[in-house]
């Protein structure tokens, strides 16, 4: 039976779909206005594991992720630039087309992940009527407002506000930031849609009933989910981040939207990458994404492999060390992925036990300890796990290139063997390990 963390309820709870037939899966995907990053990737490929898992379990599953294409304001609290538009003022080019660079840029980088694809992938762009029918109802059932520069989800109106962090609506208030607009009625309402600013012309805007303008951050999530997945799901992930501001908002909106309680049964939250113990930030020059791993000459899924060396809830600390274990250790499971053994009753434990391992909160780095005593007894079960794993293991593993050096000393320890000088062979065979290598001599029948 799979248990999950809900970080709404902060306990593991046993996972029962809403559908039986169809578990719906819903994942806040990247801000197209810079390149993904490591960190990035650590959320996305949690929900990977989590989707595959379901899969594996024998669930169908109905999984959609989003691009956010327009208006994320640099300040989660609704003032400050748009990042998409401050993208194409750093870049000089349109809106438009840093969004559809970085949204390729994206893809190109998800598929080097082997991160499945999902069954929708919707863009805000393309849900403006979406967006717009849910502010209108959310002004109807009067839990929004209209002042100057844009319309306010009014979160007073909303009791359960701020459940999800467990903070009350006092304290919420208390931490909010210094709040720039002073005709907000409580300094935890939200922009649902913003007004274009008077006299400048945005490259992303769309007329509303309210005048031009465009949607808030988190009204696209909660429109496109409700429209591809329905009014109440079973799964929302996203990083630990998006849990006190985003993930509030959209419960607010969305419950308030549908009158239907909870808008989402198990939330599963992906906590922060630190690299080399500290945080991530771009001061420290420390932001790395796939193609710094590439150009060092790792594998992606490498990647893939030292993410799975902690639990999704606790932090992992990258360093180019860790990541270089992780390839070797990648190498060497392809490599046992190539080889059989007769079938065993260890078959049987083992799958028994990978099972388990998923089941327990989605325990990869067990799933992973599981797979490596596969690849020792019954190796032909590392395909089989590969289906949540996505180590792509049927891929060939890296060729090790044998030095001159090396080379010369073995024909020199074939020939004395031939000779029957079995003595000097034997130390060229020492020397040889010496040397970091290892001779295996294959026994014709
Ligand atoms: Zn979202």
């Amino acid at each position: 039976m799979l248990k999950l963390h809900n970080t709404f309820t902060r306990s593991v709870e046993e996972f029962t779909p809403i559908n039986k037939k169809l578990v719906t899966v819903y994942c806040c995907g990247p801000t197209v206005y810079d390149y993904a990053h490591i960190g990035n990737f650590r959320t996305y490929t949690m929900t990977d594991f989590l989707v595959r898992t379901l899969k594996y379990l024998g669930y169908a599953v109905k999984y959609v992720t989003n691009v956010t294409d327009v208006g994320h304001l640099v300040s989660d609290s609704d003032s400050g630039e748009d990042k998409i538009e401050k993208g194409a003022k750093r870049e000089g080019k349109t809106a438009w087309d840093v969004a559809k660079f970085y949204t390729e840029a994206f893809l190109a980088d998800s598929k080097k992940m082997n991160l499945l694809e999902p069954d929708v992938r919707p863009k805000p762009t393309d849900h403006i009527p979406e967006q717009v029918d849910m502010v209108k109802t959310l002004l109807d059932k009067g839990f929004a407002y209209t002042i100057d520069d844009g319309i306010y989800f009014d979160t007073s109106k909303f009791p359960s506000y701020g459940e999800l962090t467990g903070q009350n609506l006092e304290e919420l208030k208390e931490g909010a930031r210094v709040e720039p607009n002073p005709q907000k009625k409580n300094p935890t309402d939200f922009a649902l849609w913003k007004f274009s600013p008077k006299g400048a012309k945005r490259d992303m805007e769309w007329k509303s009933p309210w005048g031009t303008g465009f949607p808030g951050w988190h009204i696209e999530c909660s429109a496109m989910s409700r429209k591809h997945l329905g009014d109440q799901i079973d799964i929302h992930t996203g990083g630990a981040d998006l849990i006190p501001i985003h993930h509030t908002n959209e419960i607010a909106q969305s419950e308030a939207t549908s009158g239907k309680s909870p808008f989402v049964k198990y939330w599963v939250h992906g906590q922060f990458i630190m690299v080399d113990g500290q945080k991530m930030s771009k001061s420290k020059g420390n932001f790395y994404r796939l193609a710094d791993i590439e150009e060092k000459g790792f594998d992606p899924i490498a990647l893939r492999y030292f993410y799975m060396s902690a639990h999704y809830r606790a932090f992992l600390n990258f360093t180019w060390d860790a990541l270089a274990g992780a390839q070797k250790s990648l190498d060497e499971l392809r490599l046992y992925a190539h080889q059989h053994k007769d079938e065993s009753e260890e078959t049987i434990v083992l799958k028994k036990k990978f099972q388990e391992a998923l089941d327990n909160d989605l325990n990869m780095p067990q799933a992973l300890a599981i797979a490596w005593e596969a690849a020792r007894t019954c190796p032909q079960l590392l395909m089989e796990f590969d289906q949540v794993l996505g180590l792509d293991l049927g891929r060939a593993p890296k060729e090790v290139v044998i030095p001159e050096e090396i080379n010369a000393l073995i024909k020199k320890r074939d020939q004395l063997r031939k000779n029957k000088k079995f003595y000097q062979a034997d130390a060229i065979r020492k020397e040889i390990e010496n040397k970091g290598y290892t001779v295996k001599d294959e026994t014709v029948t």
